[in-house]
């Protein structure tokens, strides 16, 4: 697989290369130089979902990884299910929820860690990532008790779920985490900061795992067959997909999947009252506001890091911008339609009420609508109870989590205090 920088087409990487770098040059993300059809889709379409994925990604990937080791990685990562459910006639819900960690995060961090385990084989490597809720423990989770690992989170204090929080604080081992005085913008910058920071790279073997990572977005595409392969022949003809979006990987990953050949036909990638990009479609203008905290917390983003992996996509046609809508919806009309959800007897955290809407939106006559359940309701409890008024059962992970001590030591969004410590705690 080649990759080109799309900041600085100079420069150009093969897949391993890519997931071990993370982000390129001029902090350009990496891109996929060609994306080639996959010929019988309907004949992968008919395969399990383990071997259907391990064949996705062999094709993506090429020969850089032997069929029989992708095999064994997507049979450890990939090891819960991501079921269709109908909500209403001819609107399907994609449960992404089912993993250790109760959001689609999970598909994407748990094969990144079978990557990077097998290209950092006996070396050190130092996994440093923010989290805005999700990634998090989706991370700490694929990650905890490998050897030669170790995982440092920031998470800005305050402002994610509780549940969110004690999925990652309370694991502990080579699970190390931050509570930052700040946003997770200021958890951002530190990231970046480090990764400019020479001594600390070279002393600690850096890696990040956001979803910049390369990794995590091919992860992604296979779920996007996985719903396709639950839908009948004829459903299969005219498919709206809508994806919840805040940095915009995972609808940059349905675009991938479209372009080797799964045909979906429309796709709606609604933000929260965080609009960077359907202002930008509407206007021409990149123009970033502050970024404002929602209910979906984990889409509260004002400078999506995979946009230009997108655009990239509209500019070059492989995927129509006829067919490419993003709107936003405001925190008011995300808790309308939870409790519409409700009525038609599903529960909807506050992102995938968001899908919803977004679909609802821009829907046509005759459209088969799939909208993305990107976590479990249990894991924004406290919202989901408040609006809907009633209790929720907590999964038996989540119970397990919440009733363990948080772990994670507080700090200020001062870079010279996390380099200090991150050199206590793991240089020695
Ligand atoms: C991360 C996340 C999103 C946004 O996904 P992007 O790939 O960043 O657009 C949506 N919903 C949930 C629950 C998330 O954790």
């Amino acid at each position: 697989m080649n990759l080109v920088n799309l900041m600085d087409p100079q420069q150009q990487v093969s897949f391993t290369e890519a997931v071990k770098i993370g982000l390129g040059r001029n902090q350009g993300v990496f891109f996929p130089q060609n994306l080639a059809q996959i010929e019988d889709v309907n004949a992968l379409l008919a395969m399990p979902f383990q071997a259907r994925s391990s064949r996705i990604l062999q094709h993506l990937i090429g020969d850089e990884l032997p069929s029989d080791t992708l095999d064994a990685m997507v049979k450890s990562a990939f090891n819960f299910p991501a079921p269709l459910v109908e909500v209403e006639s001819g609107t399907y819900c994609l449960e992404l929820f089912h993993g250790p960690t109760l959001a689609f995060k999970d598909f994407g961090g748990r094969f990144m860690s079978e990557c990077i385990s097998l290209f950092n084989q006996g070396e050190r490597v130092t996994i440093l990532t923010a989290t805005s809720g999700d990634t998090g423990a989706a991370v700490a989770h694929a990650f905890y008790g490998k050897e030669n690992v170790d995982v440092v989170i920031l998470y800005p204090k305050g402002k994610i779920s509780l549940a969110q929080q004690k999925l990652f604080t309370t694991l502990g081992e080579n699970i190390h985490c931050f509570a930052v005085d700040g946003s997770f913008d200021d958890c951002q910058a530190l990231v970046k900061q480090a990764f400019l920071d020479d001594e600390v790279k070279s002393q600690l073997g850096l890696n990040s795992a956001n979803s910049i990572n390369i990794s995590r977005l091919l992860a992604q595409v296979c779920y996007y067959f996985e719903a396709f392969a639950q839908l009948t022949d004829s459903q299969r003809k005219q498919v709206h997909v809508s994806v919840p979006s805040g940095n915009f990987g995972n609808v940059c990953a349905a675009m991938i999947a479209a372009a080797i050949g799964l045909p979906i036909k429309k796709l709606s990638a609604t933000t929260n009252q965080n609009d960077t990009v359907p202002r930008y479609i509407e206007t021409g203008n990149w123009s970033p506001n502050a970024t404002l905290e929602s209910l979906s917390n984990a889409m509260d983003v004002s400078k999506p890091n995979n946009w230009p992996r997108v655009e990239s996509m509209l500019n070059g046609r492989s995927f129509s911008k006829d067919d490419f809508y993003s709107c936003s919806v405001s925190e008011s009309r995300t808790q309308e339609v939870m409790k519409k959800i409700n009525q038609l007897g599903y529960i909807a955290e506050p992102h995938t009420a968001i899908a919803y809407e977004g679909l609802r939106l821009n829907q046509a006559e005759n459209e088969t609508g799939i909208f993305l359940a990107t976590a479990h309701p249990a894991k924004f409890k406290e919202s989901v109870e408040g609006v809907l008024e009633q209790q929720l059962e907590m999964p038996e992970v989540l119970a397990t989590a919440l009733a363990k001590p948080c772990l994670a030591e507080s700090m200020s969004a001062d870079y010279e205090g996390l380099k200090k410590r991150l050199f206590e705690k793991l240089v020695s």
